[in-house]
């Protein structure tokens, strides 16, 4: 091989030039291929550690360029823990002869911030099997990283008060359940719920709401420990996970520090606020040992302490757990109820004190359920409001007495009018007074024909609102009476602004009014100040004659009752005031 023919030679020379155009074409588009990639490619001398290579995103994603980074290294460039960090990672690499992979390195980057770079690293090694150069990849994950902390976000954190949501709370609930499984603490799982914030938000608006559940929630924070969580479950609800506790007393003491922290007043807007706080409680492992069971008993006993008149606890009982299981049976039930139109609606006369005339009739909506029974107005109407049912349930009750009364007009009981009950909740909706005009119209009864019904409560619940719709459907010639007079928070201005017509005073009263000085007393103020209001005072379930005496004596004007009639279906009703028209014609 030694003496190689001279034609040999060039053919030869002309295959390595031939060869050489060809691997500078080669690595010229791979050099192209490598600058156009959107990854940070660098190439590291494997001896000093100093920048041989550098591609056009690395240029980019530094802010230096390769003449300056070329023949220099990391201490050249960035802070003193950064730079041994990554040469650190570079001699690992080096050392171990194969690829190195960093799942997350933060880079000071010239003019981008702090960027965070998913980095590979992996040895070149020269003809002597010795590394000759490292090969670095990295790719700028930080806008990932920040969309998926962001998704993390929205999908575990409340973004109006910054809490763990219900998912991420019943995370740490279950965490909770673990850690304490073995070593017999107990874990209390509180539900709270702000009463009446719902009218806080209707009347004050969302703005205020969203403050002040805000500062709700912070409360919630300050009054326990670090280890513990406060979530927000749902619109006004909190879920606070006590983790840790020695004694069941624990939990009823910081209950109370959490109650005591949120009947402090909330100052929003200059507005003093006052919420009070009905919290359900229950403790694991007594009450249950799963996380589902644990919230349900805990919300079970939120239910019981508002049944309780609000603003106080209730620990979970077992006994507890059946009330709130027919609750939520009923609940069920009621929805296919107005779907299969189980509701009737029975009237009872209301009766002219004087001449004894049955002057109009009430509406009461009845029950009647194919297995239950009757179930009373008293326990479904509030399972309706909850549940937002009572705007549909209200409607039809409205629509059903309307035609009914129509029908008593057009038989010749010309001047009679029907009373129809509406809850807090119709009130609340703006469009009230369109609806009740529509239905009016549909049926054909006068306006002069129908009086609604309201309870204190429900014009307390939103002042605002409420007097607004009033006026509307005053304005069309419906009257309205104030229901149940003397059991809510009596505000006496509340007579005078809105446009009522008639007081009617709570059976409560008229109970022991023949025996109670002080019913007595109250009925006879009622009466006056009605009067001196020019208001017609209407007096609810009189039962005999004595009671009959009293309120004519006191000068009231109309009454209902047992001693005159119950609530009766509509051909009973019928009977009732022909025979009514017969007496006294
Ligand atoms: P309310 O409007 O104060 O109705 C009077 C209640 O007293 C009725 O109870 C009636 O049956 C009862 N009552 C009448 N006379 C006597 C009596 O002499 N003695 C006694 N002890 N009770 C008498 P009911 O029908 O059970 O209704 C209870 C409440 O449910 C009503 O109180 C009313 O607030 C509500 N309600 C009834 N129907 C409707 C409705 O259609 N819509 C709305 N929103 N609420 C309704
Ligand atoms: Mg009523
Ligand atoms: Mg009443």
């Amino acid at each position: 091989m030694g003496m190689e023919s001279p034609r040999n030679a060039e053919a030869l020379a002309a295959a390595i030039r031939m060869n050489e155009v060809h691997l500078r074409d080669v690595s010229a588009s791979l050099e192209a291929v490598i600058d156009n990639i959107p990854l940070m490619v660098f190439v590291k001398d494997a001896e000093t550690l100093a920048f041989v290579r550098v591609n056009r995103a690395g240029e980019e994603l530094l802010g230096l360029s390769r003449e300056v980074l070329v023949g220099k290294s990391d201490h050249d460039f960035w802070p003193v823990e950064q730079a041994d960090f990554f040469v650190a990672r570079d001699r690992e690499t080096l050392a171990k002869g194969t690829l190195v992979e960093i799942e997350e390195e933060l880079i000071q980057t010239r003019d981008k911030g702090v960027r965070v770079l998913r980095t590979k690293k992996v040895p070149i090694l020269g003809d002597d099997g010795a590394p000759r150069y490292l090969l670095g990849i990295s790719e700028d994950v930080t806008d990932r990283k920040r969309s998926e902390s962001s998704l993390y976000r929205l999908a575990n954190i409340d973004a109006l008060t910054g809490l763990p949501n219900r998912g991420l709370l019943r995370d740490r609930l279950d965490q909770a359940l673990t850690r304490v499984r073995w070593n017999g603490r107990l874990v209390g799982v509180l539900v709270v719920d702000l009463d009446r914030f719902k009218s806080i938000n209707d009347s004050l608006g969302h703005a205020v709401g969203d403050r002040l559940l805000v500062e709700a929630g912070a409360r919630l924070c300050a009054a326990v420990r670090d280890g513990d969580t406060v979530g927000r479950v749902g619109g006004d609800d909190f879920a606070v996970v006590l983790t840790d506790v020695a004694h069941k007393e624990d939990v009823g003491l910081v209950t109370e520090k959490i109650a005591a922290a949120l009947r402090e007043p909330f100052c929003i807007d200059g507005t003093e606020l006052f919420v009070t706080p009905s919290i359900g409680i229950s403790v694991a492992p007594s009450d249950g040992a799963d996380v589902d069971t644990l919230l349900r008993h805990a919300e079970a006993a939120m239910y019981q302490a508002k049944e309780q008149g609000r603003n106080n606890h209730q620990f979970f009982s077992p006994a507890l757990d059946a009330t709130v299981r027919r609750r939520f049976a009923l609940e069920h039930l009621l929805r296919r109820a107005i779907v299969e139109e189980q509701f009737q609606v029975h009237y009872q006369p209301v009766v002219d004190l004087r001449s004894g005339a049955v002057v109009g009739m009430e509406a009461l909506v009845r029950w009647r359920h194919p297995e239950l029974g009757m179930v009373s107005p008293a326990e479904f109407i509030p399972l309706a409001e909850d549940t937002g049912l009572i705007v549909d349930l209200g409607e039809w009750v409205l629509r059903t007495a309307c035609e009914q009364t129509a029908r008593w007009i057009a038989m010749g009981h010309a001047s009679m009018h029907i009373a129809v009950n509406l809850s807090a909740r119709q009130c609340r909706e703006r469009s009230l007074a369109e609806s009740v005009g529509r239905t009016l119209r549909e049926t054909g009864l006068p306006p002069s024909a129908l009086m609604l019904e309201l309870t204190e409560t429900a014009l307390m619940n939103n002042p605002g609102a409420g007097r607004e719709v009033l006026e509307r459907l005053v304005a069309q010639g419906v009257s309205i009476a104030l229901d149940d007079f003397g059991t809510g928070y009596s505000c006496l201005g509340y007579l005078k602004s809105f446009p009522i017509a008639v007081l009617k005073v709570d059976q409560s009263f008229v109970r022991n009014i023949t025996s109670d000085q002080r019913d007595r007393m109250i009925a006879s103020t009622v009466v006056g100040l009605a009067h001196g209001l020019d208001l017609t005072v209407v007096a609810e379930a009189v039962e005999t004659e004595g009671q009959l005496d009293v309120l004519r004596a006191l000068g009231c004007d109309r009454f209902q009752g047992y001693l005159f009639s119950r609530p009766v279906p509509a051909d009973e009703a019928t009977t009732l005031l022909a025979a009514q028209a017969e007496g006294r014609g």
